[in-house]
């Protein structure tokens, strides 16, 4: 699975301080209990970064399949998160929402509503006899290279799925560590949403200048200083009230040691290593060869389109 564009930190998420000292209201009650389209789908970040101790969502519908055709058409994340947001219980935002458990969470809606349109992975085998034996020129031996397709129904089960582990965060909140200095959090999807879109604002406002005669900017470079930052600064919490927008806590990280930067760093690492594994291993049929493979998506042409069709 991955963005457009991936953040340079390898995967993406996170908890304020806030949220984690805060204790769990026990009387919260899921919303599939309160309407019955809706199912209660426990998140892997044990819904630490979040403000909401339960999820309910129900599968797609036209209304927000026509944003998913629009984001694959655009290539705008936008329109792929507000048609998720859709199908969430109300009052919960897609954006909120960690990168993990966004995608996740469109797991769920792939494997549940496009029942007809079954989610296959294709790869193919590489067993190098099954191999030799499609190369082969002897009749006896020979097999057809459609032999060498591997097709993989992927589940809601078929992936393996890894939660968060809130005991490896607790360190960095120790007396001293970073997260005494400055408001660790987890990055959103609305952290996700403006880095994408803060890439073609830039590369418009360079267009805009080389036309009007100054060709000296580099899109790539300044977009690529910018996001160094914001992918950084998305670990650090906007505040409960949104207080703190990206490029104030970008404004903090500017502000940081390289010692800083390090254990950040080493922060995000820990409040990431959760998710969907994408990884699955496959048997090929004709030889019985089993590899691990990686059932790669792209966000934007995750769920179908219109025309139907698979994602692998
Ligand atoms: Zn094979």
């Amino acid at each position: 699975m991955s963005f457009d564009r991936k953040p340079k930190v390898e995967m993406v998420d996170d908890v304020p301080p806030t949220s984690r000292s805060t204790p769990k209201p026990a009387e919260s009650k899921s919303y599939s209990e309160v309407d019955a389209l809706y199912v209660a789908l426990p998140l892997l970040s044990k819904f630490l970064p979040y403000s909401f101790q339960s999820l309910s969502l129900r599968p797609v519908r036209a209304s927000e399949q026509t944003k998913f055709n629009r984001a694959h058409k655009e290539g705008m994340l936008r329109h792929l998160v507000d048609g998720v947001s859709a199908t969430l219980e109300p009052g919960v935002s897609a954006y909120s929402l960690t990168s993990s458990d966004f995608y996740f969470v469109m797991y769920w809606l792939r494997v549940n509503s496009y029942t007809k349109v079954p989610y296959q992975h294709h790869t193919l085998c590489e067993d190098p006899k099954h191999v030799a034996r499609v190369m082969s020129d002897d009749p006896k031996e020979a097999l057809p290279p459609e032999s060498l397709e591997i097709k993989m129904l992927v589940t809601s089960s078929s992936l393996t799925q890894r939660e968060l582990d809130a005991a490896t965060l607790e360190k960095f909140y120790l007396p001293d560590a970073i997260g005494s200095r400055y408001p660790l959090g987890f990055a959103t999807m609305a952290d996700v949403v403006t880095i994408t879109e803060k890439e073609d604002q830039i590369e418009a406002s360079v267009a805009e200048a080389a036309a009007a005669g100054d060709t000296s900017r580099d899109a790539e470079g300044e977009f690529e200083e910018w996001a160094w930052l914001a992918d950084r600064a998305s670990y650090l919490t906007q505040g409960d009230n949104g207080e703190r927008d990206l490029e104030s806590r970008i404004r903090l990280v500017q502000t940081m040691s390289p010692d800083d930067i390090q254990e950040l760093e080493d922060y995000i690492q820990a409040a990431t290593n959760y998710g969907v594994d994408e990884y699955v291993t496959v048997r090929c049929e004709e030889c019985g060869a089993e590899k691990r493979t990686k059932v790669s998506i792209s966000a934007l042409s995750f769920l179908p389109s219109a025309r139907g069709g698979d994602s692998s």
